[in-house]
């Protein structure tokens, strides 16, 4: 823990008042669930990428090019493939680009952004943000919002903090900048108000989950024994399932994927016949994450 989060004595100590203030800090406040969907939609769809890309490797400092490759995959190979597949099946989706992958691919993004899709905010160099001083996480968060308004052409509405790592002070954090939406807690399956320390913040949370989230089931690490790799199959299975679950309580489906893992050709099937698998059913509204929080605001 940083000298600003440090709770170093042990949380059987603490008295009531301070584990009530430690939950208390950042919840969920009113659901803002729409009593329909756009268009008398059954179910909304809102897919995300994150492109960590190289920073996945850079956050730890590393320097390895190997490892280094493997995220440049996510923009040489992965989100033209992605990019692609969006378009055949006409769909606005949203990228979470890091300030140093927008740095690093400025032209990727700019592709991004004339094709229709939203360009959101994902952290600095994908720093954890629990581990960093308040100043310091503030900063970068103001760093990215820059950059990502130079680079995208229009200020970013959203934000999904790295790794879904939010901190005690990153709602201050996002407030400061006005924006719309986060997109980094699981409090529910349906969008949210935030509240922070019991008062309504007016910023929707956009539920997000380790389930509906490919890293889990491809991700491994050569460096240590863990190898948690998923068929692509069984990740289709997973996907579907949830996709109706969210069509039976005429709910929210968002997924979130990584152009340098979900951009493979065994896993773009996968996701391929997902999409066609949505697409067959009746009355979907597929949008982008900034859509789904000004519809949610303005009809809840
Ligand atoms: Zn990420």
């Amino acid at each position: 823990m940083s000298p600003d989060h440090s709770d170093r004595d042990p949380a059987w100590t603490w008295d009531e008042p301070r584990w009530r203030a430690a939950v208390q800090r950042v919840r969920a406040g009113r659901s803002l669930s729409p009593k329909s969907w756009k268009d008398g939609a059954r179910v909304c769809v809102a897919l995300s990428f994150d492109s960590d890309h190289e920073t996945s490797t850079l956050r730890e400092g590393s320097v390895s090019p190997g490892r280094l490759a493997q995220g440049e995959y996510g923009s040489r190979a992965a989100v033209p493939r992605i990019l692609k597949v969006l378009k055949r099946y006409d769909i606005r989706a949203s990228f979470f680009v890091p300030g140093v992958v927008a740095l690093l691919h400025p032209d990727e993004q700019r592709r991004v952004v004339d094709a229709g899709h939203e360009l959101a905010m994902h952290g600095w160099i994908h720093e954890m943000t629990s581990e960093l001083p308040a100043a310091a996480e503030r900063d970068l968060m103001r760093r990215a919002y820059e950059t990502l308004t130079k680079t995208g052409g229009r200020p970013p509405v959203g934000v999904r903090v790295p790794s879904w790592d939010f901190s005690p002070t990153t709602l201050s954090a996002i407030r400061e900048l006005g924006l719309l939406y986060d997109s980094s807690l699981m409090a529910d399956d349906e969008p949210y108000e935030l509240l922070e320390d019991g008062e309504p913040t007016g910023i929707v949370e956009l539920p997000v989950e380790w389930i509906k989230d490919d890293a889990p089931y491809f991700g491994m690490n050569r460096a240590t024994g863990l190898r948690p790799y998923t068929p692509p199959s069984s990740v289709l299975e997973i996907f579907k399932a949830e996709f109706d679950g969210a069509v039976a309580e005429g709910g929210l489906f968002l997924l979130t994927m990584h152009p340098h893992i979900t951009g493979h050709r065994s896993r773009m099937a996968g996701l391929v016949q997902l999409i066609e698998y949505m697409k067959s059913v009746d009355r979907v509204w597929f949008a982008t994450h900034e859509d789904v929080a000004r519809y949610c605001l303005a009809n809840a």
